[in-house]
């Protein structure tokens, strides 16, 4: 079959492979349909999440066709058309059955890494390295879907492609950034990155009761997204002080609930910005954090700052101090897709929320080496890519 494989930093090829198999009686092989980029294969292609290896498949955001199961999987057949969440789970460890599935036990098959770097293993991620179990992604004709009953979710009937891709990734996890802020009604809400998971989390927080929501970007076309579907006021933080602005939008008191959709390569202005890249560089810390200690200085005494932008090791500058004496609450993670998909395909079949207009450019796998391009540039107002094989 045809796949896009990583080769090295920024070096993504489409090539051909073997067509996977049934591994485990609780696979399914899965044609993809439709596969969406995500801006944390970025740090993938930059070459900020060690343990890739030439001629992995990238890819965790996607919605396809079962075309086999495997002899114990009883509640998908043949011809169903599922969309997979991005997260593995195994369903049966203590961690699934809590509905923290990104914590899964069982479900990486490379548990030392992760193991050695945060103390303990974390679930397997398709398309995402080998610290996350090493498996095929989804920017392929097939996937293999290893623990298929859990992670696999019938797509109601009637429903663009378009308006169901995203429910596999961007919006549960944008939905679990508003979940994890514990949003009184009424909240102020800022949300950092106005890219597809910032788009879900603004939508997400107006769901669960926020009174008003903030974004905060740089690109004008995300911005302009942010306010005419989500309804969100928005800062473009090359042209005002985010702090200052929050301030003063806020009563001088500050966002209720702060939201890091944006992660380890967060760009900022000024010195700021080379201090962090220099660093970031040079391996003496593995994140930029510029977004995450912007979040903590705005939000107010007692808020949350929710992160699901992804880090993968350490940060530098990190404002301890002010996050231990406005007695801040952290809420993050790995999203719990499994958790979240079934009620947000619910919220997307009732017309609640339409995550199609996060589509900015649909392409063939083929195009995969330029759509990346285009996505990591954000040319042409790219937002993002889907691919069909
Ligand atoms: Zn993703
Ligand atoms: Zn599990």
């Amino acid at each position: 079959m045809k796949a896009l494989c990583w080769n090295g930093v920024n070096d993504l090829r489409v090539e051909r492979v073997p067509d996977p198999s049934i591994l485990n009686p609780q696979d399914a092989i899965v044609r993809v349909i439709m596969s969406s980029v995500c801006g944390s294969d970025l740090h993938l292609l930059d070459g900020y999440v060690p343990s890739m290896k030439a001629g992995d498949i990238i890819g965790h955001e996607f919605i396809g066709e079962v075309v086999e199961v495997g002899a114990g999987v009883k509640k998908l057949k043949k011809g169903d058309r599922v969309v997979v969440g991005s997260i593995i789970g195994c369903g049966g460890c203590e961690f699934c059955q809590t509905d923290q599935w990104s914590l899964c036990d069982n479900s990486n098959p490379n548990p030392e890494i992760t193991e050695k770097a945060y103390g303990y293993p974390t679930a397997g991620i398709f398309g995402y390295s080998h610290a996350f179990g090493g498996y095929a992604g989804s920017h392929a004709e097939l996937v293999r879907v290893p623990f298929a009953e859990t992670g696999s979710f019938k797509l109601p009937e009637g429903l663009p492609d378009e308006s169901l891709v995203f429910v596999s990734d961007a919006f549960p996890t944008g939905f679990m950034a508003a979940d994890m802020c514990g949003i009184a009604p009424g909240d102020t809400v800022a949300v950092w990155g106005a890219g597809g998971v910032g788009q879900m989390a603004i939508q997400s927080a107006y769901l669960l009761g926020a009174g008003r929501v903030i974004a905060i970007d740089r690109f004008k076309d995300r911005l302009e997204k942010a306010k005419t579907h989500g309804k969100a006021e928005v800062l473009n933080y090359e042209e005002v002080d985010v702090l200052e602005a929050l301030k003063e939008m806020t009563g001088g008191r500050g966002p209720d609930r702060c939201i890091d959709a944006v992660g380890m390569e967060a760009h900022t202005t000024g010195i700021e910005q080379y201090y962090d890249k220099a660093k970031q560089t040079l391996r003496m810390q593995t994140g930029r954090p510029a977004v995450l200690r912007q979040a903590i200085m705005a939000c107010r005494k007692g808020g949350t700052v929710s992160i699901v932008g992804v880090y993968g090791g350490l940060l530098d500058k990190f404002p301890m101090g002010a996050a231990m004496n406005k007695a801040l609450t952290f809420r993050m993670g790995q999203m719990f897709a499994q958790k979240y998909i079934p009620q947000l395909l619910e919220v997307v079949a009732e017309g609640r929320v339409d995550p199609s207009y996060l589509l900015t450019h649909k392409w063939t796998l083929d195009q995969g080496p330029e759509g990346y391009k285009m996505f990591k540039e954000k040319t042409d107002n790219c937002m993002r890519v889907v691919f069909t094989p």
